[in-house]
């Protein structure tokens, strides 16, 4: 017996933003479709969700045409390589999951009458010089740079969707979303938070890129979750930037983890990565105006939970 009052897809369902989104739209009382190559996320990250039987994870690549049976109310996009150590690894796939990835999400939205949501990126602002970032603003994005792959593929995104809005009439909307961090981020996957947690976890340098003088804007899984979803349940179009508008440094971030996780690791400063934006905060007025959102965890309490998370994964993993 399903129980839900509405039907949700969820493209990228099985990685770390997509796990929570899917698990908050079932205990809202949705049904969830859960479509995911697992290319970067993880069947362990769904698999407390596989019993529910208003879950369903179908395992494919959302490049290829894909459907779900009855109605659908909401396509909630979010399938593609997120950590730059993914989407250099990944350039073509990367762009094709922008590109042709996003059609296939908006034709379904499309068939099925329903609402569509974008995961676009802070990125789309490429090493911004405007800060805060504003939603008006156009960005500085070095289009033949090797985190073009990225930036591009969002930014060619975003003009989709607004073409599939314009032209074809899908009730359609974008988020940009910030540095988001949280429980179920893949120990590896190179991005700064779980980087220097694991790091800290085993006593190994932190590895601070340049100076650690370049800024990001942390927010906590849960909060950017509650915003997409309060971005979809409203009738606006965006984009509306979802994300922590409190900004530090990556080496006061370093310094974070080493304090919450009582590790004496030294820091290691190497190379800056190529084009690595040097400051990153969103401008978030236009949430709290039209949705009445901010985050709420503070930095070291969500830092507290995900190092929290990422000890007992090590633990267990160990004990296996
Ligand atoms: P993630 O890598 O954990 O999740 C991405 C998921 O998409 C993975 O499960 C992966 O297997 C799946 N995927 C990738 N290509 C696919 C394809 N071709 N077909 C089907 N599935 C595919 O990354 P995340 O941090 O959870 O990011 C989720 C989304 O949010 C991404 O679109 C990302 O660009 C966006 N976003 C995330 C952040 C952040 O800080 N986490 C910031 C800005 C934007
Ligand atoms: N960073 C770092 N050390 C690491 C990984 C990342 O200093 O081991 C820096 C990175 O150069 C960037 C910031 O942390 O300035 C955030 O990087 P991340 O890969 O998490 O995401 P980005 O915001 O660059 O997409």
């Amino acid at each position: 017996m399903r129980r839900s009052t509405s039907t949700a897809v969820v493209t990228g369902g099985a990685g770390f933003v997509g796990s929570w989104l899917c698990q908050r739209l079932l205990a809202d009382g949705h049904e969830v479709w859960c479509i995911d190559s697992l290319v970067t996320g993880r069947r362990d990250n769904i698999a407390h969700l596989l019993p529910d039987p208003c879950f369903t994870f179908v395992e494919a690549d959302v490049c290829e045409p894909f459907d779900v049976p009855g109605d659908v109310d909401l396509v909630l996009h979010l399938a593609s390589p997120a950590s730059p150590v993914h989407y250099l690894r990944m350039p073509i796939e990367t762009l094709q999951v922008g590109s042709t990835g996003t059609t296939n999400a908006l034709d379904l939205a499309e068939r099925k009458q329903a609402r569509f949501l974008m995961a676009s990126t802070s990125e789309v602002y490429g090493d911004p010089l405007e800060h805060p970032q504003r939603e008006t603003y156009w960005g500085n994005v070095n289009p033949v740079g090797p985190r073009s792959v990225y930036d591009e593929a969002k930014r060619f995104s975003e003009a989709l969707t607004t073409a599939y809005r314009d032209h074809r009439g899908v009730d359609t909307v974008i988020a940009r979303l910030f540095n988001t961090y949280g429980p179920r981020m893949a120990h590896q996957d190179g991005r700064v938070v779980p980087t220097f947690v694991h790091q800290a976890l085993l006593g190994e340098p932190l590895t601070v890129a340049g100076d650690g003088s370049q800024t990001r804007s942390l927010c906590f899984v849960e909060d950017t979750v509650e915003g997409l979803l309060r971005l979809a349940a409203s009738g606006e179009r965006g984009p509306v930037n979802i994300g922590n508008d409190r900004e530090l440094t990556v080496l006061e971030i370093a310094e974070v983890v080493k304090e919450i996780t009582g590790s004496d690791s030294p820091i290691e400063f190497i190379d800056l990565p190529t084009d690595d934006p040097k400051v990153r905060r969103p401008d978030i007025s236009r949430a709290e105006e039209l949705l009445g959102w901010r985050p709420r965890t503070p930095v070291r309490d969500g830092l507290s939970r995900t190092v929290a998370w990422m000890a007992a994964e090590r633990a267990e993993a160990a004990s296996a």
